[in-house]
């Protein structure tokens, strides 16, 4: 005789959670484009956009563990201060010195950094890194986490640009001392020429950031030459004055939305082994952010 519950699938009801800690946190669209992914692919997943304080950091990551959170987001103010509270680092986030992912192996929390690597994946698609000369605005988070991945994907130099000189030439000693590229500081001078040699110029500072939509690098845009790869890290809105005028000027360009979208992909993959589709992603992003 058959058993008639033997044909019915056993109940599961039990998610695989995944999530973000930052504070603020209701801005943050990530949830939005990741979400897509996991109803996309049908996976019983979840990612929840949390606000957690500076103080509560280490609570709150202990009770992931102890809820067996498949991994998390960290985003400011966390991205270093959450090292404290991991077992282990990836190299390149030990170098960038930032983690911005984190994922459980076994009872494990394992810090990575999805950043640099997005950014390096999503501009594979236009342009390989290895052997380019590369100019970088910025020395904060997303600059370090871009300059240590394009110098670990292989490119030869890498010129970092910043407002305050200090920060600056920290990054380009880091990238000198940690990698098998040169780092160089450049000073910002008023209306920078980016040199001509240059086959990357990558914009990492905030400045284009909403609301300050046209808020405009200080860069003297007939410096781009139509042979350079233009690329924006600022995610909203993507069509920042930067590549608007970059892309006049005949060059390739890639917009911060690609960025935040292939970060997201390693981090699903890290989570859920699933190559996500980029394309569901981006639509989710821009939906989320209105675009
Ligand atoms: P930080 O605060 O760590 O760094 C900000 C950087 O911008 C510094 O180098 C700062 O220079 C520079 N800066 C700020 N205002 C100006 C200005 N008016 N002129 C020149 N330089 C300026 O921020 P993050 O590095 O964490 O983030 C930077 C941007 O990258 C943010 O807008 C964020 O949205 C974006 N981002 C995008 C991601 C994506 O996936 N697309 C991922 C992570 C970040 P100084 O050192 O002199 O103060």
């Amino acid at each position: 005789m058959v058993n008639a519950k033997s044909n019915i699938e056993a109940p599961h009801f039990l998610s695989h959670i995944t999530g973000s800690f930052a504070m603020p946190a209701a801005e943050n669209p990530t949830v939005a484009m990741v979400e897509a992914a996991y109803r996309h692919h049908g996976l019983n997943w979840r990612y929840l956009n949390c606000e957690v304080s500076p103080e509560r950091l280490g609570d709150a990551v202990r009770g992931a563990k102890a809820m067996g959170w498949e991994g998390f987001n960290c985003s400011i103010p966390h991205k270093i201060t959450v090292i404290d509270f991991l077992d282990e680092l990836a190299v390149s986030a030990e170098i960038i010195g930032a983690v911005n992912t984190v994922v459980r192996r076994d009872s494990r929390f394992i810090g990575e950094n999805t950043d640099g690597r997005g950014f390096v994946e999503g501009l594979r698609g236009i342009t390989e890194p290895a052997g380019k000369s590369v100019v970088i605005f910025g020395a904060g988070g997303a600059a370090r986490a871009v300059a240590v991945e394009m110098a670990l994907a292989g490119a030869t130099r890498v010129r970092v640009v910043n407002r305050s000189r200090a920060r600056g030439e920290e990054l380009a000693r880091l990238v000198t001392e940690k990698t098998s590229a040169q780092g160089e500081y450049l000073p910002w001078t008023s209306n920078f020429r980016v040199p001509e040699d240059t086959d990357i110029a990558i914009n990492n500072t905030s400045v284009g950031l909403y609301p300050n939509v046209d808020e405009r690098l200080d860069v003297d845009m007939d410096s781009l030459r139509p042979h350079m790869v233009v690329a924006d890290g600022i995610p909203n809105p993507p069509r920042t004055p930067w590549i608007r005028e970059a892309e006049a000027r005949g060059c390739r360009v890639m917009d911060g939305l690609a960025m935040l979208v292939h970060q997201g992909v390693l981090a699903i993959r890290y989570w859920t082994g699933i190559d996500p589709e980029k394309d569901v992603m981006r639509r989710a992003l821009a939906e989320a952010l209105r675009l």
